[in-house]
């Protein structure tokens, strides 16, 4: 599914991932921890293709193909979709609005036809009540106003309704309540399988309780310094990041 050998990048000329290796097969369900500053978000964003951050080594392949060479939107059209630590506020746009123009250009990508208004809404209000969601919330502008639990809702909603192949999700946890956790973690296990894969970034551990992963990678300083299974995400909780750091350097 993806595949990602030797990448460097930087970040206004500063090198920030210094030779990332990273595979995700089908099915699978990664998490990448690290403390604040390792390079998590960049690595997100290298794979959303954000302006700003210039890949100077290495390959990153999606499904066989080169994604380096591919922009935002072929991306999203190859089924690969980003939830994001401080999600875009669109002002005027209609979150029904982004949801559905976003389900029919990946339909349009497959040569398939725009989807009819009636399956949308059902398919739509099944994802709402799924996530606990009121049905206003498909006419408020995308994330205008949104509290931060709100906007976690609304990423992961975005996920169920366009099922992507792959799904990246960037500091999912930060900000939710208990409940929001619960509500989110169940949407992203209702992702799950045998032919997508997820990417959980996080900081925190906590988020691990309830979306178990199949492999847990440590990112220091812009290199996965460790890769385990959630045995390691419940070491770092009990130890920090120091004990690993050591072993790297040893
Ligand atoms: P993490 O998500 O693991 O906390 P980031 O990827 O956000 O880490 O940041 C890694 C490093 O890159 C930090 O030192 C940060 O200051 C730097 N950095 C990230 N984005 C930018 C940017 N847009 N401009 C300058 N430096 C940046
Ligand atoms: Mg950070
Ligand atoms: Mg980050």
């Amino acid at each position: 599914m993806l595949e990602i050998r030797d990448l460097h990048a930087t970040v206004e000329g500063t090198e920030i991932l210094k030779g990332i290796n990273l595979t995700i097969n089908p099915g699978e369900v990664h998490a990448i921890m690290g403390p604040n500053g390792a390079g998590k978000s960049t690595l997100s964003s290298v794979l959303a293709g954000r302006d700003g951050y210039e890949v100077t080594q290495g390959t990153i392949t999606f499904e066989g193909q080169d994604l380096l060479e591919m922009d935002v939107e072929d991306r999203a059209r190859a089924g690969m979709l980003m939830g994001f630590q401080y999600p875009v506020e669109i002002p005027g746009v209609k979150n029904i609005y982004l949801l559905k123009s976003a389900l029919n250009a990946q339909r349009e990508a497959r040569g398939e036809e725009e989807i009819p208004s009636p399956e949308f809404m059902k398919l739509v209000k099944e994802k709402l009540e799924f996530m606990r969601m009121d049905t206003s919330f498909l006419q408020r502008a995308v994330n205008e106003g949104f509290s931060g639990g709100e906007k976690k809702r609304n990423e992961i909603l975005q996920m169920l309704v366009l099922q992507p192949k792959l799904a990246l999700l960037d500091e999912i946890d930060s900000g939710l309540d208990i409940d929001a956790m619960k509500t989110v973690s169940q949407g992203v296990n209702s992702l799950r399988s045998e032919n997508r894969s997820i990417l959980l970034v996080t900081h925190y551990q906590r988020i691990l309780n309830h979306i178990e992963p199949d492999q847990v990678h440590v990112l220091i300083d812009g290199r996965i310094a460790r890769s385990g299974d959630k045995q390691l995400a419940l070491r770092v909780e009990d130890e920090g990041y120091e004990w690993i750091h050591q072993e790297s350097a040893a």
